[in-house]
């Protein structure tokens, strides 16, 4: 059994409350370890230790190309831990072992990406007059507070950390409650080992609503990263605004894809298997929704239910799964719940639509024929396998429903023929639009989202800009 202690100040402390969260197998459901669960006292450590670091100095007046080399030692450290952090997570989270390993070589990608960035923060000289000489600097906020979800905890938490460290911030790190340990464990030692001076790393364990609510309210937090739900993006968001600081947030999603008459449905199927039935739909941008033209809607639900009836189910270090279980029991019951509510509502589950009867969390992957765009499955985030197929006629009526919900994350285009592809690309109100495919991007490409998805984005040159302040300097002479 795994037991995991906060990290602050680049020692493991226990909680001094005692308190520990227990943490599940979600394929069986069976409690495999637990960490020491923060409260205020570990709360205030943990933002003070970054508050000192921030005032030491130590990462700001670090030369850029020391930044650098930092960061590539904790790439470097990230990849070592890579197959024990990875079985870790996959056993912690659910999602099939390759995955796993992938979020620690994908976070170990973000810390090197970033470090190309140490030596080019560049500010501006402005033109005022002969006298005057003006110009700009860009600054780190201080400490910056980041709030990790449970589906990607490595790369998500990466994402962020990797950018704002590159701008020279200290860090408090708050894990998702169902999947703290991995992070807690070997990413913690991935730091330790590439000797990252104490206090500009700190990760603590504990519930949303106590320790990442304190977080968030506390008065020497300067900056907020909050990737999650919506509901909870806007408490960050009201936290934020209490303390007038800045937040990045990255919500939620119900992403449509429009396939035209003249694609190849064999590529939509494909962008399927990964983006609805990968990591059992448990991924902000899943590709939730089809919108097919009516002349091939047939073919194409037949190929979908076909593939969705055939994938291999199990834990996620079975060689192969393909479909893996939900994180909790609570979980599978919404997903119940919404298939309950769609077949209610008249469509029609052509594959899938219940629980799997075994031990764990697990869901039949789901394809719902007859969805109309104002029922419940296509308009909330269900966060589970199952994807809704919706019809249309023309293409202006496909951009509405594919538009038409309050999200605004990811969004596809499915045909052959570029200029269709190019002007539907032109409509679509999303973050990131994938064109005959899903899942494109890489840690060189912004995302973020449109609409309730949240308005930051995040990886790429683009999101560094969210973790400086902008100094203006005028010198008259
Ligand atoms: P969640 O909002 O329930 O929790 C996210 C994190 O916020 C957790 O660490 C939780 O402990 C913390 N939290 C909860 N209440 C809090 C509060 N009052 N104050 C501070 N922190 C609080 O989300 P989840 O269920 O962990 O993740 C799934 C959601 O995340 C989905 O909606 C998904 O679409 C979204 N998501 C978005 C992205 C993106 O990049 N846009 C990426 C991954 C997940």
């Amino acid at each position: 059994m795994e037991k995991c202690k906060n990290y602050i100040n680049g020692q493991w402390i226990e909680s001094s409350s005692g308190d520990v969260i227990e943490v599940n197998d979600p394929a069986t459901g069976k409690i495999i370890g637990e960490v020491s669960c923060a409260s205020q006292a570990e709360v205030d450590l943990a933002v003070d230790a970054a508050l000192q670091a921030h005032q030491s100095r130590v990462l700001i007046d670090m030369l850029p190309m020391e930044r650098a080399r930092l960061m590539r030692s904790i790439a470097a450290e990230l990849r070592k831990v890579a197959n024990e952090g990875g079985e870790l997570l996959c056993r912690e989270n659910g999602k099939a072992l390759p995955n796993a390993i992938f979020e620690f070589v994908d976070a170990a990608n973000y810390f090197d990406y970033y470090s190309g960035l140490t030596d080019k923060l560049e500010g501006n000289t402005i033109p005022v007059n002969n006298s005057v000489i003006d110009y700009t600097l860009l600054e780190p906020y201080g400490v910056s507070a980041h709030i990790v979800p449970w589906n990607f905890p490595m790369s998500m938490l990466a994402r962020s950390l990797a950018c704002a460290f590159a701008a020279g911030n200290s860090t408090v790190i708050k894990t998702a409650e169902l999947t703290p340990l991995a992070t807690a464990s070997h990413f913690t030692k991935a730091i330790s080992n590439a000797g990252v001076p104490a206090g500009l790393i700190n990760v603590i364990c504990g519930y949303g609503h106590e320790a990442g609510s304190m977080l968030t309210a506390h008065k020497d937090v300067s900056q907020i990263t909050f990737t999650g739900s919506v509901l909870t993006g806007k408490k960050i968001l009201h936290a934020a605004a209490e303390r007038a600081i800045p937040a990045v947030v990255e919500l939620g999603g119900k992403s449509a894809a429009i396939v035209f008459p003249d694609a190849d449905l064999d590529k939509v199927v494909a962008a399927a298997k990964g983006g609805i039935f990968g990591q059992a739909g448990q991924i902000c941008s899943a590709m939730a929704r089809v919108v097919v033209h009516k002349s091939v809607k047939d073919e194409l639900v037949e190929k979908l239910a076909e593939m969705a009836s055939g994938l291999k189910v199990g834990a996620g270090n079975v060689n192969g799964v393909e479909l893996t279980p939900l994180i909790s029991e609570q979980q599978l019951q919404k997903v119940e719940n919404f298939s309950r509510s769609g077949q209610q509502a008249g469509a029609e589950a052509v594959a899938g639509g219940k629980r799997i009867d075994r031990d764990g969390y697990f869901f039949e992957a789901t394809v719902f024929d007859n969805v109309k765009p104002d029922m419940t499955i296509a308009q909330e985030e269900i966060f589970g396998p199952v994807l809704s197929v919706l019809t249309y006629e023309d293409k202006d009526e496909a951009i509405h429903i594919a538009n038409d919900t309050a999200f605004g994350l990811a969004a596809g285009v499915f045909t052959k023929d570029i200029n269709q592809a190019t002007e539907t690309v032109n409509q679509m109100q999303a973050g990131q639009v994938y064109v005959n495919s899903w899942f494109t991007g890489s840690v060189a490409t912004p995302f973020g989202g449109y609409k309730q998805s949240g308005y930051s984005r995040e990886k790429g040159q683009e999101a560094i800009k969210s973790y400086l302040q902008v100094k203006n300097v005028g010198i008259q002479l």
